[in-house]
């Protein structure tokens, strides 16, 4: 059989505490599946620092000066999580034949990559990592990804229920993936749109080792939006069906009010007037600023500002 060349991805973002422990794992599995010659393959990881601000860069370097199968790229500010994977998936599939994308503090088990490659032996393109199980996220983070999922699959999004970024994809596949020119991406509602033969693989996502997350909640809050905004444009037309409704409500409200008027009873409308005054007044402004975040949209993607600037690569 053809060698294949596997490629990890691993994205970071002030990762010190975690970063050298989870390479060697890495690595250790890369031989662990090289030693089962699945594929026969050759395997290397490549790191791609996001503007870190602690010494993740610094232990990059000396990983990589260590271990010619570590390579790294930095990029000249923190670009986020979703473009880090991207210059990764870009830079690594010049020579892999598969790219596994996984976060450096490892929440999701490194183990599978084993399976992710048996899958693609047997001809998937794509193999979805899937949590069956999020016990190690707070009470909080489940219940709101739950509910943020179930909202956007209304919206009409597919999705591949609680996967996030963990997966292995062929060459071809990530092709496909980088020709879609769009600025504003939120990969893994992107990755289902690709077609080609997709499988999964199951694991328990575990607490992080060390280090804290570096998603806090503001980050999310921008992270689950662009998702939506970016998939769909549902709430444009949910302001429509919004819009509409309001105006049947006022055609109901004239006929009220001139029935009451012949009928001769007096209308004191004070409250239900300030009421709907300040019900329609926020219904607008809120529609306003969706239509606005979708133009805001389009204007980045005019720009075709570049996604990320790397500033070094490690080779
Ligand atoms: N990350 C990144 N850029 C950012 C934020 C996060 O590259 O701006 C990386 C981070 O280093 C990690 C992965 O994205 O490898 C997921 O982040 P984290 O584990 O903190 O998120 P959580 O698991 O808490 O959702
Ligand atoms: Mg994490």
């Amino acid at each position: 059989m053809d060698t294949q060349k596997l490629t990890i991805v691993v994205p970071a973002y002030n990762e010190e505490e975690v970063l050298t422990s989870s390479i060697q794992k890495l690595l250790s599995i890369e031989d662990k599946i090289a030693a089962q010659n699945i594929m026969g393959q050759r395997a290397d990881i490549l790191i791609v620092d996001d503007g870190s601000v602690d010494h993740t860069w610094e232990i990059i370097e000396k990983l990589h000066h260590s271990n010619s199968r570590i390579r790294g790229l930095r990029f000249s500010r923190n670009f986020g999580h979703q473009s880090a994977l991207i210059a990764g998936m870009k830079e690594a599939v010049k020579s892999a034949d598969m790219i596994v994308t996984i976060d450096a503090d490892l929440q999701d088990d490194p183990e599978k990559i084993a399976e992710m490659v048996d899958k693609y032996a047997e001809g998937a393109d794509i193999v979805y990592g899937v949590r069956n199980n999020r016990e190690s996220d707070s009470w909080f983070k489940r219940t709101t990804a739950q509910g943020y999922y179930k909202t956007l699959k209304m919206l009409g999004v597919e999705l591949i229920p609680n996967h996030a970024d963990f997966r292995l994809m062929s060459k071809r596949a990530v092709e496909t993936f980088l020709d879609y020119p769009e600025r504003n991406v939120f990969i893994r509602g992107l990755i289902p749109k690709l077609g080609y033969k997709t499988e999964e693989v199951d694991y328990k996502r575990t607490p992080r080792m060390a280090g804290e997350s570096k998603y806090p909640l503001k980050k999310m809050l921008a992270f689950a939006w662009d998702g939506i905004t970016s998939l769909t444009i549902a709430p444009v037309r949910l302001i429509l069906i919004l819009g509409t409704l309001a105006c049947l409500l006022a055609v109901g409200m004239v006929a009220y009010a001139v029935v009451t008027k012949l009928l001769g009873m007096t209308v004191h409308g004070w409250s239900s007037l300030m009421v709907s005054l300040w019900f329609i007044g926020g219904v607008q402004m809120v529609s306003l600023g969706v239509i606005g975040e979708y133009i805001g949209k389009l204007t980045t993607e005019v720009k075709r500002r570049p996604r990320y600037t790397v500033q070094t690569i490690l080779e």
